[in-house]
């Protein structure tokens, strides 16, 4: 989709830094990290959110990446959290969807 910043680094034209890339879905580093791990898992097809993510071959890929990011950086043992912010109240704030891997620090909850 145009002018959709995710699209282009999905497609690898955007300036970011890969932490994966295959057929279906791409992982990067979160340009603010809220967390010492912090990476999002992008399908490269153009989603706007979780809700329109109904191939389920799709989202296991999505969460396989995501342990695999986890696996790979340390923190499978410790703790991580998987975010879709889904809509305005969430704090979405782009509209292709993402999963967001969180962790190397401890979290509270409820989330802010
Ligand atoms: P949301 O608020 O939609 O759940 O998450 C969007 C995330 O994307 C934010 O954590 C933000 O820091 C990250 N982000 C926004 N634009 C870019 C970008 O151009 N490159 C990278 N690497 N991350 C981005
Ligand atoms: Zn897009």
């Amino acid at each position: 989709m145009a002018d959709c910043i995710f699209c282009a680094i999905a497609a690898g034209e955007g300036n970011a830094k890969y932490a994966h890339r295959d057929d279906s879905v791409v992982a990067i580093e979160d340009i603010n990290p809220a967390a010492p791990v912090h990476v999002l898992v992008i399908p490269k097809q153009h989603i706007e959110d979780a809700r329109g993510v109904t191939d389920a071959e799709l989202l296991s890929a999505m969460f396989r990446i995501a342990h695999q990011v986890a696996d790979e950086r340390g923190v499978s043992e410790s703790g991580y959290r998987l975010v879709f912010n889904t809509g305005r109240d969430a704090g979405q704030s782009v509209n292709h969807v993402h999963l967001h891997v969180l962790g190397g620090r401890s979290m509270a909850w409820p989330p802010g």
